[in-house]
């Protein structure tokens, strides 16, 4: 593609800033880009003349439809398509999109999970423009993007926290800014950039394992005789099928707006990894759930399947999603940027060390955007960052936070000594080589990264949380400041109290080491092993206290939230149990018979011939198979019975989620053992399901 082709694509689906400028009459432009810019409400008329603009380039795009695009807490995203047509007396039709038809949807909220607020609530639900995130045309549909609340005000959807944090924060870094003295800045705005990890099979395969199709991973499967030890997937040149689908990916994301920028193989085989460009986290999180549908759309094109579950294949690497996450001014001024001037470093320093107080405080309820059943199979389980939450600052950027501990008097490292807003820091590394890529929380020179997220979640739950407990220290810190006689004394002060109460959070050495394991609970810190320990920091007073004061989520919500995430659990656990004893019983059990069968019949033969030969191999090979499957069979009916168990803890969202992880999901790894030594004694013609390396290095 050449050069100018690129920059035509770019954006070319997407009602953009230029296309609005272009085509609104200046006025509406304006209103409604105040609008966009300051949160302020829009008027109808404005809305009235943008809905028509709006349909003339969508129609002129090839649309037909329109939807409001939103994101239940499902965690992906809903649409419900509607046509621009309306018909006319004379039997024609002619095209409408009306103002009220931009702003406000009504969808019907009683098929979406809410947690109980339906029981209390109206079940209806509205959905209402996002302005700050661009409209975009797909598939000849007006994709508009919106929050989704109940019509009693109910916030339903991932979107609305999103952007009340988003304010949130924006409130409290301003208060922090200007007692900096900087008297322009009009909002600050949260940065991020998701890198996204995903498998691509061939689908042919996939077609052939029912465990695939219905829960996203291999509930069975013998490790392949060649994983990822070899070290020789991660960046290595990538294959052609798989290049086409790269470029095609690429397309589909810039044409919408996604700026995909980076690709290349990771460390799984068929493992692969695509990163954007960093923008604000509301259109990051609008962007990343574009990049995981249009990842799955594209595979199909190419005879692939796009695999985004956290752990499609044991034994080799699982996926993640690292959430680069940065504050900037509207006028681009990065506030984790160190900077150059004693005042800069200062100001660096004090949104540092609020980070640093909100991970640590809220290092509960951080954990819970980690939490998803898929993700379980990562976190801890030595691959992805420990399931205990620590801030990786490397050893420069630590020294320094030492030397304010102990009042700006000591002699660092470096030879220095440091006073806030009096000394200049040392430059610090950026993106240096010894970067530490085992610890959840890591400084990389002017952002932090936050890799605990699962392939396939939504990042807005991580940010909305980020984004509040960072607000809540910045406001701490401002009350503080604001009546300080002395800034600069009152900041030393704070960084010092800060650094001291929690530095132990801080952590450089290698994360997935049982050192760190041990030394962690030395510090007190939590170690939250599972999704279903996660989720009840949800409700956890102090968390709930925190949301309400910064008008993020309200009580009842974080209670439906609580209530939403125990029960996806169930549910997943309940389907990957089902699917696994229809597997089990319909294709495995008689797999193995039919091998028994044969072996038998071989031996029989062989004996009818009257010659004397050695049956040993077909015999011992009976004994073992034949007791391998008893046992089998018995696992199978124990599994049986432990999911027909679970309806007796209805009711109790909590104890039937702990029934499923410690029961249900332990007695699945007993019947995968079996079925996987299985899969390496029987006749392959015979197994039903395409093996661990039949799909890991088929593409
Ligand atoms: P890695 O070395 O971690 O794999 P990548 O280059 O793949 O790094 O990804 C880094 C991501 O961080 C990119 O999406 C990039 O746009 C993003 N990023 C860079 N600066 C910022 C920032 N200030 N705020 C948020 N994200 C950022
Ligand atoms: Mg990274």
């Amino acid at each position: 593609m050449s050069q100018n082709s690129l920059s035509e694509i770019f954006g070319s689906n997407v009602f953009n800033d230029s296309v609005m400028r272009e085509r609104l009459p200046k006025a509406t432009y304006k209103a409604l880009r105040k609008t966009i810019d300051e949160g302020l409400p829009l008027d109808p008329q404005v809305a009235e003349v943008v809905a028509n603009a709006m349909k003339d380039w969508a129609i002129e795009k090839g649309a037909t439809h329109f939807t409001h695009w939103f994101q239940p807490l499902t965690g992906i995203t809903a649409e419900k398509h509607d046509s621009f047509i309306s018909p006319t007396p004379e039997g024609r039709v002619i095209m409408e999109f009306s103002g009220k038809e931009l702003i406000k949807g009504e969808p019907d909220a009683s098929s979406f999970p809410s947690g109980g607020l339906r029981a209390t609530f109206e079940a209806r639900g509205y959905t209402a423009w996002d302005c700050t995130s661009p409209a975009f045309v797909k598939d000849d549909t007006l994709y508009i993007p919106t929050a989704f609340c109940s019509y009693t005000g109910e916030v339903l959807d991932l979107k609305t926290p999103l952007l009340r944090s988003m304010e949130a924060l924006s409130k409290q870094a301003l208060r922090i800014l200007r007692l900096f003295g900087n008297g322009t800045a009009k909002k600050v705005i949260t940065t991020v950039g998701p890198e996204q990890e995903y498998f691509l099979i061939d689908k042919k395969m996939y077609d052939k394992r029912k465990d695939l199709i219905l829960t996203g991973r291999t509930l069975f499967g013998a490790k392949s005789p060649k994983g990822q030890e070899m070290e020789d997937h991660y960046l290595a040149s990538i294959k052609e099928r798989i290049s086409a689908y790269m470029k095609e990916l690429d397309e589909e994301l810039w044409k919408v707006g996604v700026s995909a920028k980076t690709k290349h193989n990771e460390v799984a085989p068929s493992q692969h990894e695509l990163a954007p460009v960093f923008t604000t986290t509301n259109i990051a999180t609008d962007h990343n759930q574009l990049t995981m549908e249009l990842m799955k759309k594209v595979a199909l094109r190419h005879g692939l399947v796009c695999l985004l579950h956290e752990k499609p294949f044991a034994g080799v690497n699982g996926s993640g999603k690292h959430i680069n996450w940065s504050m900037s001014t509207d006028d681009g001024q990065n506030l984790l940027d160190p900077g150059h001037t004693p005042h800069e470093n200062a100001q660096f320093l004090v949104f540092l060390c609020a980070v640093i107080k909100a991970i640590d405080e809220y290092a509960d309820l951080l954990r819970v955007a980690a939490a998803t059943p898929g993700n379980d199979h990562r976190l801890g389980a030595n691959e992805a960052p420990p399931a205990i939450i620590s801030i990786f600052l490397g050893e420069q950027l630590t020294d320094i936070l030492q030397q304010i501990e102990n009042g700006g008097a000591t002699t660092s490292k470096q030879g220095g000594v440091l006073k806030v807003g009096v000394s200049t820091l040392p430059e610090l590394p950026k993106d240096s080589t010894d970067r530490n890529r085992t610890s959840p929380f890591a400084f990389t020179g002017n952002k932090f990264e936050f890799r605990m997220i699962g392939s396939s979640s939504t990042i807005a739950t991580a940010n909305y949380i980020l984004n509040t407990i960072v607000a809540e220290e910045l406001s701490q810190i401002a009350d503080r400041l604001e009546k300080a006689s002395n800034f600069n004394e009152e900041v030393q002060k704070i960084l010092e109290e800060i650094v001291k109460n929690h530095k132990r959070v801080i952590f450089n050495g290698n994360g997935y080491s049982e050192e760190w394991v041990k030394e962690a609970e030395r510090r007190g810190l939590p170690n939250i092993r599972s999704t279903v320990e996660a989720i009840p920091a949800l409700i956890a007073e102090k968390n709930v206290k925190l949301m309400e004061k910064h008008g993020v989520l309200s009580r009842v919500e974080m209670e439906s939230r609580y209530e939403v995430m125990l029960e996806n659990y169930s549910k997943t656990i309940n389907i990957e149990a089902l699917t696994m004893l229809d597997i089990a019983k319909r294709q495995l059990l008689p797999a193995v018979i039919k091998f028994l069968t044969k072996l038998a019949d071989s031996i029989n033969s062989i004996k009818a011939t009257g010659v004397n030969a050695d049956v040993t191999a077909q015999s011992d090979l009976l004994v073992e198979v034949s007791s391998l499957a008893a046992m089998f069979k018995k696992n199978i009916d124990g599994l049986e019975k432990v999911v027909n168990d679970a309806s007796e803890l209805e009711g109790d969202s909590y104890k039937l989620a702990s029934y499923y992880r410690d029961v249900v999901f332990v007695k699945m790894g007993e019947v995968r053992d079996i079925a996987d030594k299985l899969e390496t004694l029987v006749d392959k013609e015979l197994w039903p399901l395409p093996s661990y390396s039949d799909m890991l290095f088929n593409v």
